[in-house]
C-alpha cells in the first residue's frame, strides 16, 4: 500500500497521458489503479484545501451507502470519524491533529457510520501543494479493517475486564492504581482503596455448583456497583476478592461508612436458580499516601487490614494501621508452633459454667480451649481459631476437642452437660458426623450429656445438607445450640425447621442493652420469645454485670452466661465443685456497664502551644477523653491530643482536677471497624514533606518531628509523674 502510495503522491497525474516506460508498458497505470479500486484491498480519496472530499472510490461510497454526488463536498471528518482513545496501544496519533498539522496521515483508524451500523477504515494519505506552495488537500487511500480491529478491541478488552462480571481485571486494577497514584503524588492528593473478601463464597461454589458460584459473582458485582456509583474504579482481582479506587478520599469516617454499606449490601440473600444463598464480606482499607505512597506498599497495607477484618468475625471493615504489621508477624508465628502444639500436650479445654437464669445454679459448661505456649504463654483461642481453620488443623484441633471434653465430662457427678464449639470448616467436612459418634463411643459419655455450639454460618449454601447433618446429629442423641445468634447469617426463617435445643444471644446484644437509647432489649426479647414458640433454651452469653444480669433474665433469657458468674476454668475446678455440690454461682461484678466509656491506660502527646507533654490515656469516648500527667490545667485551655499514628485530635479542657482532665474534641472520633475510636483524618505524609522530610507512608518518627516541636525555656504546665494504678 505504501509503495503504491508513493506512485501516486505526485498527484498532478492524470494516469492516461503520463504512462511510465519499462516493465509496466503493458498495462497502463489507469487499468491498474481501477482494478484495485474496484477490489477490497484499497480505495482512494481526495480532499480540498478545507477539508471537503473531492474523490472517493465508488465501491467504498457504497459502503457508506450513498452515492458518491451525495458524499463529494462534504467535511471529511463527516465520514471518517476519530476513534475515541480506548486506553489500548495508544500509538496512533488522533486524526484531528494530524489534519490540523497539514503533514501527511500516518495509517489511522477511524470509524465509519453507515446507515445500518459502522465499519472501521484505515486510512492514510499525503498532502498536495498548489503551483504557488500552498496546502491544497489530501490525496489518500482507505481500506476496511473492520475484521481485524474488532478482533484486537475484543482480546484487549478481555486483557484488562473481567469476562464473567465485566469488571476491570487485576491487569486493569494494577495500571489505574500505579497511575492514579503517581499522577496524585505530583497534585498532593489522597487516594484510598477498599479490598472486599467474599466469606464462605467457596461453600456455595462447592454445594451449589460452579456456574451457581459465577451466577453469584455476577450479582455480587452488580450490588458492588450499585453501592459505590459509577465514579470510582471497582475491579475483580481474584476468585472472590474485590478491588475498588477511590480518588480523593482520605476521610476514615467517609470511608467506614461505605465500608459497612457495602458489607450490608453484600450480606443481603441472593437467589440463584430459585435458590437462596447467603454470604458475608470483608473490607480492608488503606488510604495513600497515609499507609503507602507506592501502589505495592498501599496494597499489601489494605491486604493487612483485609485479613484483621476477617480474622475479627464475618462482616467486619479494618483500616490499615502499623499495629497489623506486627500482629501479621505474630501469626506467622502461630501458624507455626500451631502444628506441634497437639504434640507437645500445650492445648487444654478449661469449661465456662452456664447458669439457670432462675438460682444461678450450673447446668452446662461451654468448653473453650486454651494454648499455653511453652515460650508465649496464654494464647486466645480467637488468635489461633481462625489461623487453625486457614492452615486446615481445625478438624485435627476439633476432633480433639471432642475427645478430651466427652473423657472429662464422663467423670464427673450428676448431669452438666457440656457444649463444645464446632467450627464452620468442622462442619463442612464429610466425615463430621463420625468423628463425633467416635468421640461418644471411645468415651462412652451419654450423648445428651454432649452438646455442640454451631454459628450461624453454617447455614449457607446447601441447606439441604445442613438439616441432613443436623438430624443424623441428633440421632446420635447429642444435643444443638446455636451460638453467636444475631451477629451473621440471621435467618429466623430457618430456625423453624432446625432442630435446635438452644440458642445463644451474641455478647454483643447483651453489653450495654441496659444502656439508654439501647434498642438491644427489645432485641433480646424477641428472641427470647421466638425461642420460647420453638420450644428452645435461650443463653444470654458475655453477662458482665449485674444491672445486664437483671435486664436478660427480665427479658426472659431461660441461662446465663458471662464473668459476672465465672470464666472459664480448668476442668479439674469444675469437678471439685461438682463433688462438693457448689452447683450455685453467686454473681460477683459491677454493678453497671459504662458503655460510654473504654478504659485505657496508654501513653500519648498532648500538644499546647509549642509545647508537647507525655500524658495517660485513662479513657476515651468519641466525643471526649480523661488524661492525667500535668498540674492544673484551667478549664477552656484549647489542647491537641496526639493518640498516636499521626491522629491528632483538637480538644478543649472541660474539667480539671488536679492532675487530671475531661477534654471535649472539636471533632468526634470515630469507629476504627474493631472495638476502637480513630480520628476521621491524620497527619498527611504530603505536610512532613513541606517539612523537609522524604514522603513516607506514616511513621511515628516522621510524626513526631512535627508535632513534637519542644520549646527551650520554661513550659506552661508541670508534669507529674504517675504510675498504673
Ligand atoms: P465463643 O464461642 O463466643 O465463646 C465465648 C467467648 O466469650 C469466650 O472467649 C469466653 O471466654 C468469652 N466470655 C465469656 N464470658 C464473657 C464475659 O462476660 N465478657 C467477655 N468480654 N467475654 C466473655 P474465648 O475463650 O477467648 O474464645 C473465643 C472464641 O474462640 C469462642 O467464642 C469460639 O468461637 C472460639 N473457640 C474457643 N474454643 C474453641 C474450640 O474448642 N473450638 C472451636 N472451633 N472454637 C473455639
Ligand atoms: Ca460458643
Ligand atoms: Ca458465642
Amino acid at each position: 500500500m505504501a509503495g503504491l502510495l508513493s506512485r501516486i503522491q505526485n498527484g498532478k497525474a492524470d494516469a492516461h497521458s503520463d504512462a511510465p516506460a519499462g516493465a509496466f508498458n503493458a498495462i497502463s497505470r489507469a487499468n491498474l489503479l481501477e482494478s484495485l479500486e474496484k477490489s477490497d484491498l484499497g480505495w482512494f480519496w481526495a480532499s480540498d484545501a478545507n477539508g471537503h472530499l473531492t474523490y472517493i472510490s465508488s465501491p467504498a461510497a457504497q459502503r457508506v451507502g450513498k452515492p458518491v454526488e451525495e458524499i463529494i463536498a462534504r467535511p471529511i471528518t463527516e465520514f471518517f470519524q476519530p476513534v475515541e482513545d480506548t486506553g489500548g496501544s495508544g500509538h496512533e496519533r488522533p486524526l484531528k491533529f494530524q489534519l490540523a498539522s497539514r503533514g501527511s496521515i500516518k495509517p489511522v483508524t477511524v470509524k465509519l457510520e453507515m446507515g445500518n451500523g459502522h465499519s472501521w477504515w484505515e486510512i492514510a494519505a499525503v498532502p498536495q501543494t498548489d503551483a504557488a506552495g500552498n496546502f491544497a488537500g489530501y490525496h489518500g487511500i482507505a481500506r476496511d479493517v473492520s475484521d481485524t480491529y474488532e478482533a484486537k478491541q475484543h482480546a484487549e478488552k478481555l486483557s484488562r475486564y473481567d469476562s464473567l462480571t465485566g469488571l476491570s481485571n487485576r491487569h486493569r486494577m494494577s495500571h489505574q492504581l500505579g497511575a492514579t497514584l503517581t499522577a496524585f503524588r505530583a497534585s498532593k492528593r489522597s487516594c484510598a482503596i477498599m479490598l472486599i473478601d467474599l466469606d464462605r463464597f467457596k461453600q456455595v461454589n462447592d454445594t451449589m455448583g460452579h456456574p451457581a458460584g459465577d451466577e453469584l459473582l455476577k450479582q455480587v458485582a452488580a450490588r458492588l456497583k450499585r453501592v459505590l456509583g459509577d465514579a470510582v474504579e471497582i475491579g475483580r482481582i481474584g476468585g472472590d476478592e474485590f478491588q475498588v479506587i477511590l480518588p480523593d478520599e482520605d476521610d476514615r469516617g467517609v470511608l467506614g461508612e461505605l465500608g459497612m454499606r457495602v458489607i450490608q449490601m453484600i450480606s443481603q440473600p441472593y437467589t440463584i436458580n430459585g435458590l437462596r444463598a447467603v454470604i458475608g464480606c470483608s473490607v480492608g482499607i488503606a488510604v495513600a499516601p497515609f499507609d503507602g505512597i507506592q501502589e505495592d506498599e498501599l496494597v499489601k497495607a489494605a491486604d493487612l487490614a483485609l485479613y484483621s477484618a476477617k480474622g475479627g468475625g464475618r462482616g467486619q471493615f479494618r483500616f490499615y494501621s502499623s499495629e497489623l504489621r506486627d500482629k501479621a508477624s505474630h501469626r506467622h508465628q502461630i501458624e507455626s508452633d500451631l502444628r506441634d502444639a497437639l504434640n507437645r500436650e500445650e492445648l487444654e479445654m478449661h469449661y465456662q459454667p452456664i447458669v439457670d437464669a432462675k438460682n444461678h445454679q450450673v447446668v452446662c459448661v461451654e468448653a473453650l480451649m486454651r494454648w499455653n505456649h511453652s515460650e508465649r504463654g496464654m494464647i486466645s483461642p480467637a488468635d489461633f481459631i481462625p489461623v487453625a481453620e486457614e492452615v486446615g488443623m481445625i478438624r485435627e484441633l476439633g476432633a480433639w476437642a471432642l475427645h478430651k471434653v466427652c473423657e472429662t465430662v464422663q467423670t464427673w457427678p450428676g448431669h452438666v452437660r457440656a457444649a463444645v464449639n464446632v467450627s464452620a470448616v468442622q462442619f463442612d467436612a464429610d466425615d463430621f458426623v463420625d468423628v463425633v459418634k467416635q468421640a461418644l463411643r471411645s468415651t462412652g459419655i451419654d450423648p445428651s450429656r454432649l452438646e455442640l455450639e454451631i454459628t450461624e454460618s453454617v447455614f449457607v449454601g446447601d441447606m439441604e445438607r445442613a438439616f441432613r447433618l443436623f438430624n443424623a446429629l441428633k440421632e446420635l442423641g447429642v444435643r444443638l445450640s446455636l451460638d453467636d445468634f444475631g451477629t451473621g447469617y440471621s435467618s429466623l426463617g430457618y430456625l423453624r425447621d432446625a432442630p435446635f435445643d438452644k440458642i445463644k444471644i451474641d455478647q454483643s446484644f447483651v453489653r450495654g442493652c441496659t444502656a439508654e437509647d439501647n434498642k438491644n432489649d427489645a432485641i433480646i426479647a424477641a428472641v427470647v420469645s421466638l425461642a420460647r414458640a420453638l420450644g428452645m433454651e435461650t443463653v444470654a452469653e458475655g453477662v458482665e454485670t449485674k444491672d445486664e444480669m437483671r435486664a436478660v433474665t427480665e427479658q426472659g433469657a431461660t441461662h446465663l452466661q458471662g464473668m459476672l458468674f465465672s470464666r472459664a476454668i480448668p476442668g479439674a475446678e469444675i469437678l471439685q465443685r461438682l463433688e462438693a455440690g457448689e452447683i450455685e454461682f453467686t454473681p460477683r461484678g459491677p454493678e453497671k456497664y459504662r458503655s460510654d466509656r473504654r478504659t485505657e491506660f496508654r501513653k500519648i502527646g498532648l500538644i499546647h502551644g509549642n509545647d508537647r507533654y507525655n500524658v495517660f490515656l485513662r479513657n476515651l469516648s468519641k466525643t471526649g477523653a480523661k488524661v492525667e500527667g500535668l498540674l492544673d490545667v484551667p478549664v477552656g485551655t484549647d489542647i491537641v491530643l496526639d493518640l498516636g499514628g499521626g491522629q491528632l485530635a483538637v480538644a478543649r479542657v472541660r474539667r480539671s482536677e488536679g492532675f487530671s482532665q475531661g477534654v471535649e474534641f472539636e471533632t468526634p472520633l470515630i469507629s476504627d471497624g474493631a472495638d476502637g475510636l480513630c480520628t476521621r483524618h491524620r497527619v498527611s505524609p504530603y505536610q512532613i514533606e513541606a517539612a523537609g522530610r522524604p514522603l513516607r507512608a506514616l511513621n511515628d518518627e516522621a510524626v513526631a518531628a512535627i508535632t513534637g516541636a519542644i520549646r527551650s525555656g520554661t513550659k506552661s504546665f508541670i508534669q507529674v509523674e504517675i504510675g498504673k494504678h
